[in-house]
């Protein structure tokens, strides 16, 4: 087992002028399930391969253990990879297919098959080892690329992707199985996602990318509750975080007819001259108020009126998603409400953000500025 060390770690793609990766830093402690989130290009794979050794590293340093193994070529790493195409050799059973790497580095045959069959019992695939790969189901198939990954006992995991040939339903039942497994095996694991969703339910930490840079690297919960800036704030959460621009007043911020509070030093922190800043709310995070007064009733209750426009049920729950007239701006607003409470389209909520549940951005930095 052993930590991995991104120090400042910075790939330049001969041609580019922009880092695909830059001044990566990221501490990862020994047994830890650290995955790397972000949209397509953000750089995960290349950071991935960059500590596999399969992509040069221009500028800064990786380190496995105390080890520095910036320059050193793959094998000499002590990593498996586990790819999104499982890139298993189709002419071997599955058993020699898990084997292979062990009869490559010379193991002896009875530790080989020793080493096969304890992690086939893990994977329940030991029925299955003498069958070709072209006779597994895709979820198999995946657990023969994880067995092969298993059985060389690497110091770190690195996977890119797997689940991502798998249908719906099995990628859910997988990453389940998948981070169980490392947290039995203890192994240190860096993995590579493009799905929020997975990198919220698996890694220990989660490290957000975009365009190269890191964003922020935190435990999912401290992720969601608060998000480093507003890329983060959108990126994480789905339905995605209601994000409006709204005016600075006495002693917060006007949202709607509520005064969202936030302190002097953040709203100073937002820098001089700036008339707005960024509020951020979870459709989880509204309360609904008031009774059936339409925005235009004399005493329209506190808070702000969202026109429904579409309703999406998922029985415990729904989506409502609406517009609402904030600063003088058209809104669009994504609530969640409870499966028995279900409005209908053209039904007009009033609703005010949770007290202490609010995230509030300097709309032109994007950097967080409430605590
Ligand atoms: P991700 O895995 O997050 O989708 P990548 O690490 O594959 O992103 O790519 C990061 C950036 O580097 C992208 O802008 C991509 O176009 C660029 N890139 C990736 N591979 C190469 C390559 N072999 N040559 C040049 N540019 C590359």
């Amino acid at each position: 087992m052993a930590t991995v060390t991104f120090d400042k770690a910075t790939r330049n793609y001969p041609g580019s002028d922009r880092a695909a990766v830059d001044a990566l830093e990221i501490d990862i402690a020994d047994g830890e399930f650290l995955v790397l989130v972000g949209p397509s290009g953000c750089g995960k794979s290349t950071s991935l391969r960059m500590l596999a050794g399969l992509e040069d590293v221009n500028d800064g340093a990786i380190r496995i253990g105390d080890r520095e193994v910036t320059h050193l070529p793959p094998k000499d790493r002590d990593i498996a990879m586990v790819f999104q195409n499982y890139a298993l050799y189709p002419h071997m059973t599955v058993g020699d297919n898990m084997g292979f790497a062990l009869k490559i580095a010379g193991v002896n045959k009875a530790d080989i098959r020793t080493r096969v069959e304890e992690a086939a019992k893990i994977l329940d695939l030991t029925e299955y080892l003498d069958r070709k790969p072209k006779a597994l189901s895709g979820g198999q198939r995946q657990r023969v690329a994880m067995g092969r990954a298993i059985v060389r006992e690497p110091r770190v995991f690195l996977m890119d992707e797997p689940l991502s040939n798998l249908d719906a339903k099995l990628r859910v039942q997988t990453r389940t199985q998948i981070a169980s497994l490392q947290r039995r095996l203890g192994t240190t694991t860096v993995y590579v996602t493009h799905d929020q969703v997975e990198a919220m339910t698996m890694g220990d930490r989660v490290a957000v990318l975009k365009d190269g840079r890191l964003q922020q690297v935190d435990s999912p919960r401290h992720m969601y509750d608060r998000p480093a800036n507003l890329f983060v704030a959108g990126f994480i959460g789905s339905p995605a975080m209601n994000l409006v621009e709204v005016a600075i007043t006495d002693g917060g911020v006007k949202f709607g007819n509520s005064v969202v509070p936030v302190n002097r030093e953040a709203l100073a922190a937002a820098g001089s001259g700036e008339a707005t800043v960024t509020v951020g709310v979870r459709p989880e995070h509204f309360d609904i108020v008031g009774g059936d007064a339409g925005p235009l009733a004399k005493n329209a209750p506190a808070g702000v009126a969202v026109t429904v426009n579409v309703v999406e049920e998922l029985g415990a729950d729904g989506y409502v998603y609406g517009t609402a007239d904030i600063g003088g701006a058209s809104t669009d607003i994504v609530i969640r409400v409870g499966g028995r409470r279900i409005p209908d389209k053209g039904d007009v909520l009033h609703v005010v953000p949770r007290p202490g549940e609010t995230h509030v951005f300097s709309t032109s930095t994007g950097e967080r500025l409430s605590d």
